[in-house]
């Protein structure tokens, strides 16, 4: 399996029982098929369909399935990390293939790094050996107390918009239950307002009744007066006594 990030330090020496013959270079996580055949992990596996295979050692050809793979021993796989290799980014060599990871993510001077002011949004990214120079200029970096103190400002807006959001939630609830009660008392309040209306009716006809049967009563109770006297007292009674109803 190739890496593109580091070459083999005098490939052409290496040992040919640490050579993959897949893809001839030396394996990277080896395992071996039930014929004793070794390859690397992923150069072996790309050959499998359907979980099974054959033996693409040359003249073998045997069947096996990814069952059959076993990973090689720890003493196979020492021979290989002690292989020394040659960064391709920075050029530096006799780096052991172990340790290879822990040049690039903290050693390489080439190698690709973010900015240190990345958690502030700071989108630089280079080789670590120009990360110095950028940090000198980086206007993240310079202003990060007061970018630091706007971002806990945002966080407790957003908290404090969420807070608002859940409370206008249970309003517009409330006044959702408070319009429903609303329309049920209308409904009440207008079958009663026709019941009034009805009673009122009622009486207006009840009162025209008594005011025509107290008028009728009057003028004879007036009649009478008039017969019996025609004295001035009883002419004033009269005169008072005329109903205007
Ligand atoms: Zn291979
Ligand atoms: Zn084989
Ligand atoms: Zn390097
Ligand atoms: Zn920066």
């Amino acid at each position: 399996m190739t890496n593109k990030e580091y070459e083999y330090m005098n490939e052409k020496t290496i040992d040919e029982h640490l050579i993959c013959s897949y893809c001839n270079k030396p394996f990277i996580d080896p395992e071996s098929t039930t014929c004793s055949h070794t390859f690397c992990r992923q150069c072996i596996r790309s050959k499998i369909n359907n979980g099974t295979s054959v033996c693409p050692e040359s003249g073998c050809s045997k069947p096996f399935s990814v069952e059959d793979l076993t990973p090689e021993g720890p003493s196979f796989r020492k021979l290989l990390d002690r292989l020394l290799v040659k960064c391709n980014r920075c050029q530096q060599t006799n780096i052991q293939r172990s340790t290879f990871d822990d040049h690039i993510n903290h050693h390489c001077p080439k190698a690709t790094v973010q900015c240190s002011a990345a958690d502030l949004k700071c989108s630089w990214t280079g080789p670590a050996d120009q990360l110095k120079q950028h940090k000198i200029a980086c206007v993240y970096e310079q202003n990060r107390p007061m970018l630091l103190g706007l971002h806990t400002e945002i966080e407790n807006m957003k908290n404090l918009c969420n807070e608002l959001q859940i409370q206008n939630d249970h309003l517009r609830t409330e006044n959702q239950r408070l319009n429903q009660r609303c329309d049920r008392y209308e409904i009440q309040i207008n079958e009663r307002c026709d019941g009034f209306e009805t009673q009122i009716d009622n009486l207006n006809k009840m009162i025209r009744r008594m005011i025509f049967t107290l008028r009728g009563k009057g003028n004879i109770i007036l009649a009478r007066l008039i017969g019996e006297s025609s004295s001035p007292t009883v002419h004033m009674k009269r005169q008072h006594l005329s109903f205007e109803l």
